[in-house]
């Protein structure tokens, strides 16, 4: 599909919830995606990007900031405390602040480099065993821990189970995002973006949509 039909389903969803125009950011996530897919969607004017991995991310979007103006990069994969400093030179965003440890190491960098990206905190509201994030019960509290420290909390992300209905999982993100005041909700991919944003989605992560099916091969 392409971004035009992927921005008009966005808008024909967002006019059906009632909410703003500009409610909802498309993070066009171009992991794994060959370089010639990410040209042509950068070409066509789209600045808005998310990664999963730190490595990955440092081998194309420094490069492509050179070339093109407003780049706005979004890490949303499983972050190591230890590349917690690159992730944030990389980065203007990271969505998975999912621990202490993590956000103690990320208010330490901060206070060092000046600056701190825009922050997400993943929650695991599957409560699958393999999957990063805090429990949701957990949740109330971690939130607080980190706006403690100062930390840019934006909101909240999650990735509800495959198996799963998806509403269920946007619907408690929502839930617990409202009752500790925060805006952002990070919810939404390429298969079920529509019903996140009828549940209040502010970020969507779209990738295999936009660029087709992405070869690990
Ligand atoms: C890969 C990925 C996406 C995009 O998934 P699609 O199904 O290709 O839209 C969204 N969010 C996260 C966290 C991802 O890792």
């Amino acid at each position: 599909m392409s971004l035009a039909e992927i921005n008009a389903r966005i808008a024909k969803a967002v006019d059906k919830s009632g909410r703003a125009s500009d409610a909802v950011t498309l993070i066009a996530v171009s992991k794994v995606q060959p370089h010639e897919r990410v040209v042509a969607v950068l070409e066509e004017g789209h600045r808005i990007f998310g990664e999963n991995k730190v490595q990955e991310a440092a081998s194309k979007w420094p490069d492509f900031r050179k070339t093109y103006q407003g780049i706005d990069l979004h890490l949303i994969g499983p972050l190591q405390t230890n590349k917690a400093r690159q992730a944030m030179e990389l980065a203007d965003s990271i969505h998975t602040l999912d621990r202490p440890k993590l956000a103690n190491t990320i208010a330490r960098l901060a206070q060092e480099l000046g600056k701190c990206p825009d922050l997400f905190i993943q929650v695991n509201t599957g409560e699958e065993p393999q999957k990063a994030g805090v429990l949701p019960e957990e949740a109330d509290q971690f939130i607080a821990e980190a706006q403690g420290m100062d930390l840019p909390i934006k909101g909240l992300m999650c990735i509800p189970p495959v198996e799963e209905e998806p509403s269920l999982h946007f619907a408690l993100l929502g839930k617990i995002a409202e009752r500790n005041g925060l805006n952002g909700l990070s919810m939404g991919m390429s298969s079920d973006f529509e019903t996140a944003i009828a549940l209040g989605a502010t970020h969507i992560r779209v990738g295999s949509a936009i660029f087709g099916e992405r070869d690990y091969g």
